[in-house]
């Protein structure tokens, strides 16, 4: 198991955990990708339309117990 880091709202100044991503777009023309929290959905998806057909993806976030100030380190 790998460590995730927290995932947070793109929107500025947003410190809401993020649940979804959008994606439009491809790398030759623009490529748009941004991840937000429940209340800026709107906006980002909005945002990232104007690169073509947004593709929704929910936000894998970590789980609780990796969110603890002193995570278990991992033994390789
Ligand atoms: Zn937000």
């Amino acid at each position: 198991m790998t460590y995730t880091p927290t995932i947070y709202c793109s929107r500025n100044n947003c410190a809401t955990l993020a649940t979804i991503e959008y994606s439009a777009g491809t790398v030759d023309t623009e490529l748009r990708r941004a991840v937000a929290c429940d209340r800026h959905r709107s906006i980002v998806r909005r945002w990232t339309s104007r690169a073509g057909t947004v593709t929704a993806t929910p936000v894998d976030q970590p789980l609780l117990g990796q969110l603890v100030l002193f995570p278990i380190p991992e033994v390789p």
